[in-house]
């Protein structure tokens, strides 16, 4: 049996994938070594509407924990500011398997609990090898998260730098916070390079810190310092995501590399679905695309289209990188001179304005525009 398309990885990425390329009755086959898709969850499980529309996707009660107003930002002093994008705290291994069964729908294969420990190109089509058999298709998707694994074997990796994270979940009545509405997001030299969170989920809050070390002490000092006993957690999930991922290519020979297999996670917010999604989605049209008009070598435009996706611009990585020189200092700054309103409010004229208050900050202009350019495709899809 010869598939249309291997997809390695059945998470957001590869069952977008796979739902895409099903939908124009194409055979696909979606391995992944869980037993259950989505299962166990590593997330915080904070995504925003955007992320569904984009990719012609509706909210569904299913998987819906609880609907938010957007994210909240907090600096040192305690000023924050709003990023007024509205989303959901979600059942993340619901949401997986709701996007997953809309390919089962469309007769897509589900191998479960079967690890891909190779790849290998035999005459015009890839084999996926497996301990139990080999599998052949004309297209390859590398959708396996962020050890990467596919484009490893296919030599296309060039850098990967992590993040590592840990999070509490806590019960509703076990956690008496102020903000119910919006997921907030703590930035502050506490975290040392990293980032904080509390996500409000309905019957139960998430509590977290990402990070490159130290993340244990750091979230037993977060905890403390949010006001919450972390004797009382429920769960503990502890994670890594890619924070910088530098790849020669998103494409080769057929194979293409979506999500976080590719380091697409936004590095400043840690989020990651929604360009796994929509990676996924663009996978899936390029595949439809060479196959209809059976010409491989078209799989290259998944390259050239991801190119102007504005999550892959630049910018978004310097952001990050400045934000991990920042002290209190400057985010404090950034919260004084937003405080209380939501980042797209602050034009250049109030920001010159305001800033005459903090005339040193003027010598760094240059940063804070391309913060602020950054921070509007974080809002959209930094989650
Ligand atoms: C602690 C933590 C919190 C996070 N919080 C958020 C958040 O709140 N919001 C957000 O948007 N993002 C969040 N993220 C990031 C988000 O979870 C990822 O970006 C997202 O899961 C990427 O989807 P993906 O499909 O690319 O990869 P994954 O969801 O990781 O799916 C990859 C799949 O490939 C399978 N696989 C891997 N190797 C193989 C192999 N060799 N053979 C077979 N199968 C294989 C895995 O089992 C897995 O199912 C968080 C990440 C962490 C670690």
């Amino acid at each position: 049996m010869v598939y249309d398309a291997i997809i390695v990885g059945a998470g957001p990425a590869g069952g977008m994938a796979a739902r895409q390329i099903s939908k124009e009755g194409y055979k696909v086959l979606v391995i992944d070594r869980k037993k259950v898709v989505g299962v166990p969850v590593q997330c915080g499980e904070g995504m925003n509407h955007f992320a569904l529309e984009e990719n012609d996707l509706k909210p569904n009660d299913s998987w819906i924990k609880k609907r938010m107003k957007g994210v909240k930002c907090i600096v040192p002093n305690g000023k924050f500011f709003h990023i007024n994008e509205p989303g959901y705290s979600i059942d993340r291994a619901k949401f997986d398997q709701w996007i997953m069964n809309h390919s089962l729908d469309n007769g897509t294969e589900l191998l479960l609990n079967t690890r891909v420990n190779g790849i290998e190109k035999r005459g015009d089509k890839w084999m996926a090898k497996t301990k139990k058999a080999d599998y052949e298709g004309k297209i390859l998707i590398g959708a396996d998260g962020f050890a990467s694994n596919v484009a490893r074997w296919l030599g296309i990796m060039k850098k990967r730098e992590f993040i590592k994270a840990i999070e509490y979940k806590f019960r509703y009545e076990d956690f008496d916070y102020p903000e119910e509405e919006r997921l907030c997001v703590y930035y502050g030299e506490r975290f040392n390079k990293g980032y904080g969170w509390v996500f409000p989920r309905g019957d139960e809050w998430n509590v977290g810190v990402g990070g490159f070390e130290n993340n244990k002490e750091k979230l037993k000092n977060f905890l403390k310092f949010v006001g919450v006993d972390g004797e009382k957690r429920t769960k503990v999930i502890a994670g890594v995501a890619p924070h910088h991922y530098v790849l020669s290519n998103l494409t080769k020979n057929g194979v293409m590399i979506v999500g976080d297999a590719a380091g697409m996670t936004n590095p400043t917010f840690g989020g990651g679905i929604h360009t796994a999604l929509s990676s996924g989605r663009i996978s899936g049209e390029v595949a439809c695309k060479a196959l209809e008009e059976e010409n491989l070598g078209l799989i290259e435009e998944y390259n050239t289209r991801m190119k102007k996706e504005p999550y892959l611009k630049p910018i978004v990585h310097k952001c990050a990188e400045y934000f991990k020189k920042w002290t209190d200092e400057d985010f404090n700054f950034l919260g004084n001179m937003m405080e209380g309103i939501d980042q797209s409010e602050l034009t250049i004229f109030k920001g010159f304005i305001k800033m005459l208050k903090y005339p040193k900050y003027f010598a760094r202009s240059r940063e804070l525009l391309l913060v602020k350019k950054a921070m509007r495709i974080n809002q959209k899809y930094g989650w």
